[in-house]
């Protein structure tokens, strides 16, 4: 899970990391009262979950309150687009107010978890900013890398070697030593995935400050960390998937054409390569789980069908535990209730599968009943590119 660059900046501050002491706002009058309050040259800044704002116009330095106001204005229900939002950009919903600082130098500091190693990584880099993506790509050099075992954890000369290849001294090496220590902790506390801080700032006060902060956490280990789970916004999310969320459904949106609704992630998964082996192209992993109720199949549909890009449904289910005269009862209730027009082709082997056919062919809808997975994943392809059943 993501978080904005406020909320990010506050938790970071929490664990020692010198982040400026930005608010959050949400209209034009927030930001002018936020920058008369905070006092003035401040930044007024775009918060959508992705980077590249800089660029893209959604950071903006301002003199006076009035001045605030205006690039609230301007910023507020706009769209962003940069290298992380994909081509149809962000809408910006809130913004944050920090006070100005003179910045002489800018590093890049961020925290990962390696997944071949199994370590958490340490990078910095002098040459931060918002040229870090090319200096990773044409001067990997340039990034400096220390590994953190977990079991021994982090070290004074993990935090020295770092310091010293970025030629800090005096109150900036201090100041990064309690910045890596506060890092640290956040990232094991709080089971996060990535800290970044880009630009991590030398202030015209030798000291360092973060000057943009992004954090990520481990959706897996949500249920453990309450506080960080209520930080979640639902605007920056794909409505879809946040829906699945709620009905107990996996749901993770693709760019084809053909919507699955499948058990098992197993299944899903071959699913999507047998219709991408037919010339296909899966709008969606699916995965509606091993109880699925009626109920799931018609959230599952619900979800399905709101997607424009869908032009045929497939469902592949296998029935252990979950009966397939129940899901095609479900499958029945839920097209008509919602309308369905999609072409649509149904796939079932397993506990009371022939009651499932009977179920379907009885209902006067058309749906395609294939038990063959070749012969159905082949069908529903052939139907959604128009042509007649392969
Ligand atoms: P990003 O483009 O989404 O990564 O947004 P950032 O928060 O990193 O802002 C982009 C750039 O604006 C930074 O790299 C800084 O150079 C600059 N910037 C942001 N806040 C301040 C500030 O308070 N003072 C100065 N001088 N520059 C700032
Ligand atoms: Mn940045």
């Amino acid at each position: 899970m993501k978080i904005h660059e406020h909320q990010a900046a506050e938790l970071l501050a929490a664990y020692g990391v010198p982040t400026g002491g930005g608010r959050a706002v949400f209209t034009a009058d927030e930001a002018e009262a936020a920058a008369a309050a905070l006092g003035t040259p401040c930044v007024v800044k775009a918060q959508i979950h992705a980077g590249g704002r800089g660029k893209a116009g959604g950071v903006k330095l301002v003199k006076t309150p009035g001045e605030a106001r205006a690039a609230a204005e301007a910023l507020l229900g706009a769209t962003l687009v940069t290298p992380q939002t994909g081509p149809a950009g962000k809408v910006v919903h809130r913004l944050m107010i920090a006070p100005a600082v003179a910045v002489e130098a800018e590093y890049y500091v961020g925290m990962l978890l390696d997944n071949d190693s199994g370590n958490v990584i340490l990078m910095a880099s002098a040459a931060g900013g918002m040229e870090i993506e090319t200096v990773a790509k044409e001067s990997p050099e340039k990034i400096l890398r220390q590994q953190i075992d977990p079991l021994i954890g982090l070290r004074p000369y993990h935090i020295t070697n770092l310091s010293t290849g970025l030629g800090l001294a005096g109150d900036a090496a201090k100041d990064f030593a309690g910045i890596a220590r506060g890092m640290y902790r956040l990232f094991t506390e709080k089971d996060c995935s990535l800290i970044e801080l880009n630009p991590l700032a030398r202030l015209d006060s030798g000291r360092l400050q973060a000057i943009d902060a992004k954090v990520t956490f481990d959706d897996n280990a949500l249920f453990r960390h309450k506080d960080i789970a209520a930080l979640r916004d639902p605007l920056e999310e794909d409505p879809k998937e946040a829906e699945a969320q709620k009905s107990g459904l996996s749901y993770v949106a693709l760019d084809g054409t053909i919507a699955c609704m499948v058990n098992g992630a197993g299944l899903a998964m071959a699913t999507m390569d047998m219709i991408d082996s037919f010339g296909g192209r899966p709008a969606n992993f699916l995965d509606v789980g091993g109880g699925a109720s009626a109920e799931k199949v018609e959230a599952a549909f619900t979800i399905l069908m709101k997607d424009e890009k869908v032009k045929g449904i497939f469902v592949n289910i296998f029935g252990g535990i979950m009966r397939c005269d129940v899901l095609s009862s479900g499958i029945v209730a839920a097209a008509r209730k919602l309308g369905l027009t999609l072409p649509l082709v149904v796939r079932m082997r397993g506990t009371n599968a022939e009651e499932g056919e009977r179920i379907l062919n009885e209902s006067g809808l058309s749906i395609l009943w294939e038990p063959d997975l070749g012969k159905a994943a082949r069908a529903i392809v052939a139907l959604t590119k128009g042509g007649q059943e392969a």
